[in-house]
């Protein structure tokens, strides 16, 4: 079993189920149960709670809080 892998919570309203997937997979799973169960609408999408997590996450990845503090008049 591989623990060390981040898995990310999809919830989509109109079938009320949860899912983990890892985050690899992420884009790929939520394009699949979207297209295959929604006609593609964007009906299931990460959980609220981790997104916020999440694009702080990509956001400090990115070095986005650095740049801006480098800017001087
Ligand atoms: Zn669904």
């Amino acid at each position: 079993m591989s623990t060390d892998e981040p898995s990310v919570p999809i919830v989509c309203d109109e079938c009320e189920t949860e899912t983990r997937v890892p985050l690899d997979d992420l884009a790929d799973a939520l394009d699949k149960h979207n297209a295959q169960k929604h006609d593609g609408d964007a009906v299931a999408e990460v959980d609220p709670a981790i997104k916020d997590r999440l694009a702080d996450l990509v956001a400090e990845d990115l070095g986005l809080f650095d740049e801006e503090a480098t800017e001087e008049p």
